[in-house]
């Protein structure tokens, strides 16, 4: 994952303190020359080294729980870049002011710490065993849920590790590792009766020793006056490296007999608190709540793989389905001029599931031509295979001709900003654009352009799970083409179109950034309606005359920097779904993590 403070050049990464005072004795040693480094002992913390009266002062920058970095005593600050900059121009409780950063020497790249290559490693082994994922799913859940599941693994990863055994004595902890060779540092970590305390368990010279862990008032781990960690997990990899303290570093892990894989970080059953709910007839409902407790990820909902990921399922896969395999309620979803949406369940071999139906208006007198259209539209999401896109079950033809698509049954994503709108935070805006824009990456890359992207035709499964849907104007492209030109202008969505579109009747990816953008207003805005007041024409001349669409209040800076350069004029230097998706990405990944609770108190002041 990135570092909030890789930018910086006087930040050097995962340096030791002895490393980091040869720094600045090399930089003169004057009064206010500093330097950040990464802390390992807290979660995402830092360390700022100032020098004073040839003293040299260490400050722990402790990264707090909703997101923002403080030194101890002092005021928060939403980056270790402001948090610097505050103490450049007040020293606030610090020896001096931060005067002169000592920057790196050129040649010198910021050290990766010891986590980060474990967390990423982590990340992926954790996503692969708890929700069975391999290839892109597996890739799509990592890049889209990281933020979360870091948190998930912080806290609770230690109960994954083989070296963890519940609650075991001591005498039972001595059994085991006596048991076999017993090498230096074979050990293993095992919870005490006493609640909230630990116990680790070293080999040395053939003998056990047994250390008390501590969980202290503010959540940290720590052997009795050592080191103290925000995570058990990172304890242990620290102990692998430093003895800190206890008779020998740790080596060898002395695994738990109930935790199938040794070197595994993660076995491979559904941890108990994340199982899905499911009743004995098969069919899960999904769960919508928008004051879950425990936020359910896209990997615990049923459609972010295909119903087909499951090979014999696949095998019985047909584009045609069985009238006898659907079950249709009265209940309408959303209405088009096609017909209408209705809510069902198909019966797969192994499992029932949740439905939305499209089904055709009967005696249309041109029923031929949106029939021909509803197979055109089928075509397109027979070939798609996205967990941020609506997928395609299969058609019927029976008393209508049916659509039958997976269910995203929180409705279209302006509808429910406008109603959720106290609710809903704007990071979680961030985040359903942030999916929005991994699936749109996705149809780029498989050369279909959609036509109709906007904040209708996105669709929630929950209020952390946005699906593209609607591919009813789509088009796939040949092999050599990059746009699509429209023999005639039809019943355009103008507002949510590019200038070439209108002028050129061009369509590219590059088109469907610009809808994006708009798109991404109107989430922004809560559902707002884009250029209310203006017709199409008016639109279109509002556009020519190089005038955009305001930032909508409450817009952070980057977001409303990335929409307008989805609307730059030009379609070869607007950014492409790759871009989009990566500057996203990061601005997603950089508010991830703030509480929902910061969140609300943010959406009370925005209604003020
Ligand atoms: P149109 O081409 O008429 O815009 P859409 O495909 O956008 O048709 O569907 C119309 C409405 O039906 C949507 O706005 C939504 O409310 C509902 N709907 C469509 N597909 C689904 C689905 N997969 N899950 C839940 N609701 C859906
Ligand atoms: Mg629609």
């Amino acid at each position: 994952m990135l570092d909030a403070a890789r930018q910086l050049p006087f930040f050097y990464g995962s340096i030791s303190r002895a490393d980091a005072e040869d720094f600045l004795k090399l930089a003169g040693m004057m009064d206010g020359v500093f330097l950040l480094r990464q802390c390992l002992r807290n979660l995402g913390g830092y360390v700022l080294s100032v020098v004073h009266d040839l003293i040299i002062h260490h400050y722990p920058v402790e990264r707090q729980l909703n997101g923002t970095y403080a030194i101890a005593g002092g005021k928060p600050h939403c980056g270790p870049a402001e948090l610097c900059e505050y103490y450049s121009k007040d020293a606030d409780g610090l020896c001096c002011t931060l005067r002169r950063p000592c920057n790196r020497p050129s040649g010198f790249d910021c050290k990766p710490g010891v986590f980060d290559n474990i967390r990423e490693n982590m990340v992926r082994e954790y996503v692969k065993q708890t929700w069975k994922l391999e290839g892109d799913a597996l890739e799509q859940a990592i890049i889209s849920q990281a933020p979360q599941v870091e948190k998930l693994i912080a806290t609770t990863a230690h109960e994954q590790m083989a070296w963890y055994h519940e609650t075991i004595s001591r005498e039972e902890a001595e059994r085991k590792l006596y048991s076999g060779a017993q090498p230096d540092g074979k050990f293993l970590m095992r919870k005490r009766k006493e609640k909230g305390t630990f116990a680790l368990s070293v080999v040395y010279g053939k003998t056990v020793y047994h250390y008390k862990i501590d969980h202290d008032k503010s959540g940290k781990y720590s052997i009795p006056d050592g080191t103290r960690f925000d995570t058990l997990w990172q304890l242990v990899e620290y102990l692998k490296i430093k003895p800190d303290g206890i008779v020998t570093m740790l080596k060898e892990i002395c695994p738990n007999a109930s935790t199938p894989q040794v070197v595994a970080a993660v076995p491979p059953s559904l941890p108990k608190n994340r199982q899905l709910a499911s009743s004995s007839d098969g069919y899960t409902p999904e769960p919508f709540n928008v004051h879950e407790k425990s936020r359910i990820l896209p990997m615990d909902t049923s459609v972010y793989e295909s119903s087909y990921s499951d090979p014999e399922e696949l095998r019985q896969r047909k584009l045609f389905l069985k009238r006898d395999d659907i079950m249709m309620d009265e209940e309408e979803l959303g209405a088009g001029n096609f017909g209408s949406v209705k809510k069902g369940v198909y019966k797969m071999k192994k499992r029932h599931i949740d439905v939305a139906i499209k089904v055709l208006k009967m005696q249309n007198e041109n029923e031929k031509v949106i029939k021909d259209e509803m197979m055109k539209e089928a075509g397109i999401m027979n070939q798609l295979d996205n967990p941020y896109i609506v997928r395609m079950i299969g058609v019927c033809q029976a008393e209508c001709l049916m659509l039958v698509m997976e269910m995203a049954g929180g409705g279209p994503l302006n509808k429910f900003l406008t109603v959720k709108k106290e609710q809903i935070p704007i990071h979680t805006v961030v985040e359903l654009m942030h999916q929005v824009a991994m699936g749109m990456k996705y149809l780029e890359e498989k050369n279909f352009v959609h036509r109709d992207l906007a904040a209708r035709n996105v669709l929630l499964v929950n209020q952390h799970y946005a699906k593209i849907s609607d591919f009813g104007l789509s088009k796939a492209l040949g092999v050599d083409d990059s746009y699509y030109t429209a023999r005639s202008a039809g019943k355009w969505p103008l507002k949510w179109y590019a200038p070439e579109c209108i002028n050129y009747r061009k369509f590219s990816s590059r088109s469907d950034v610009w809808s994006y953008g708009v798109t991404m207003w109107e989430a922004f805005s809560y559902g707002q309606k884009p250029y209310r007041k203006m017709k199409g024409q008016e639109v279109i001349s509002f556009i020519q005359s190089n005038k955009r669409l305001e930032s909508p209040a409450a817009c952070p800076i980057e977001m409303y920097q990335l929409m307008l350069d989805c609307w730059i004029f030009k379609e070869e230097t607007r950014p492409s779904f790759e871009d989009v998706e990566a500057r996203m990405r990061i601005y997603y990944y950089s508010v991830a993590n703030k509480t929902e609770g910061e969140a609300t108190a943010a959406a009370e002041d925005m209604k003020n």
